[in-house]
């Protein structure tokens, strides 16, 4: 069995889930190499030496946050020369196109501000 002990750390025995428990540990306590040293063991008992990939496409509807979060280098004032909104119909153009090019699937993350209307 898979155990994660206090610290988070992980028995080296991957194939069997952890429990919800073991998982919080390992989130709060373990190690991120050790992360992803475990996720490499498993994608390797699956697939061996196979990787598998997504196409995807991110969207970013608009550079414009109302967040201003430090660590941040994407968002922008509205009034910055820089800054971008796309329209509905621009969208919809992204997205064909993404179809067309064969994209499975998409990821929608962009800056917080009211003018989106999602509110
Ligand atoms: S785009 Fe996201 S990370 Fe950047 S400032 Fe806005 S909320 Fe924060």
């Amino acid at each position: 069995m898979t155990r994660a002990d206090k610290s988070g750390r992980l028995s080296a025995r991957p194939l069997e889930r952890i429990s919800h428990e073991q998982a919080l540990a390992l989130l709060i306590n373990g190690e991120t190499a050790e992360l992803m040293e475990r996720a490499d063991q498993i994608r390797r008992q699956f697939h061996g030496r196979n990787a598998y990939f997504v196409h995807s496409l991110n969207l970013n509807p608009t550079n414009i946050c109302e967040n201003r979060c430090d660590l941040c280098a994407f968002w922008r004032e509205d009034n910055d020369s820089d800054a971008y909104m796309v329209t509905l119909d621009q969208a919809r153009q992204i997205l064909h196109r993404a179809k067309d090019l064969g994209i499975t699937e998409l990821h929608i993350v962009g800056g917080v501000t009211a003018k989106l209307g999602m509110e």
